[in-house]
């Protein structure tokens, strides 16, 4: 809203230079220059404010209890009921699309492997798997290796391990798609591959359940994490509890100390037909730009039968 209300000083601003000639058109030739300067005086000040709105929506800050730079597994975080993860906008890890070794238990090992491997060629290209701010970039001779974790605006935190090089800095933005290392065999690893997390507020999920390595692409749009072991993707929601054509109203915790917290009270709308953002916002008291942001979509995006709005 702070960027909308620049926004709309600015256009006074410039308003009030574009009336100028009219009633004072000798004063034009002085007054054009500063004009200019307040208007990109202006715009570098909603290009600050907009640069900032993105950190604080990478860092989810309602969400995730805490911004660190160490790997963190947030084993105190309280889990929402449910969230609503977009996917959309996924970007493969690396170029190649061999599996070569799969989520679950290692009965050789005797314990779990979390994470999806993909094979790959030392110097191979890793990418980015979604937009957003680089978390960790450390290094774990025992386990990860040179690795990196990125938290992503749609909830996700995704890590990348065995890496040769890291070419990315704590803190950093990144675009999906944009190289973050390169592929190698640090760590502990057998071979060159990159081993690929994917966390929900440290909570690990299979990533082949979320991506079709194979396909380059999602399994679906959006995930709908479920606190209670119940996630699934929204187009398959007529099986599961959300069967109401409105509200999960409460998806409050039953723990005492789960305070006032917003997340904890998470509203969640199924689209119906003929639904529009305006009138899931009017519905809900709040505003198409809350929602948005809450969903992380773009203002215009088209609603799809079944997906799932988080209202509040
Ligand atoms: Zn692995």
């Amino acid at each position: 809203m702070e960027i909308l209300k620049t926004i709309g000083k600015a256009c006074t601003v410039a308003a009030l230079f574009v009336a100028a000639p009219v009633y004072a058109q000798d004063k034009m030739v002085d007054a054009l220059p500063i004009a200019r300067k307040l208007r990109a005086l202006d715009s570098i000040s909603i290009a600050r404010l907009q640069a900032k709105e993105v950190m604080a929506d990478a860092e989810l800050a309602d969400l995730y209890p805490s911004w660190t730079n160490r790997f963190e597994t947030y084993s105190n975080a309280v889990l929402p009921k449910e969230y609503a993860i977009d996917l959309r906008g996924f970007h493969m890890p690396c170029d190649s699309r061999r599996v070569s070794s799969h989520y679950g238990y290692r009965s050789r090992f005797r314990r779990m492997h979390y994470g999806t491997d993909i094979s790959l060629h030392i110097g191979d290209t890793v990418r980015a798997a979604f937009d957003g701010k680089v978390r960790v970039v450390a290094f774990e001779g025992g386990g990860y290796g040179k690795y990196v974790v990125i938290r992503h605006p749609n909830g996700l935190e995704t890590l990348y391990g065995h890496m040769s090089k890291q070419l990315v800095k704590a803190d950093q933005m990144v675009k999906a798609g944009e190289p973050i290392g390169l592929g190698g065999s640090t760590g502990l690893s057998t071979g060159p591959h990159l081993h690929f997390e994917t966390r929900f507020l440290g909570k690990k999920i299979n990533p082949e359940i979320l991506f079709s390595f194979e396909n380059r692409d999602v399994n679906g749009d959006t995930y709908i994490f479920r606190s209670n072991g119940r996630s699934a993707f929204s187009n398959a929601l007529a099986h599961t509890n959300i069967q109401e054509e409105e509200v999960v109203a409460d998806a409050s915790l039953e723990s005492s100390d789960a305070g006032n917290d917003r997340r904890h009270q998470a509203k969640i709308y199924k689209v119906r037909k003929g639904d529009t953002l305006s009138k899931i916002a009017k519905k809900y008291g709040t505003t198409v730009e809350n929602l948005c942001r809450l969903n992380n979509i773009p203002k215009n995006r088209t609603l799809s039968l079944g997906q799932v709005i988080r209202c509040s």
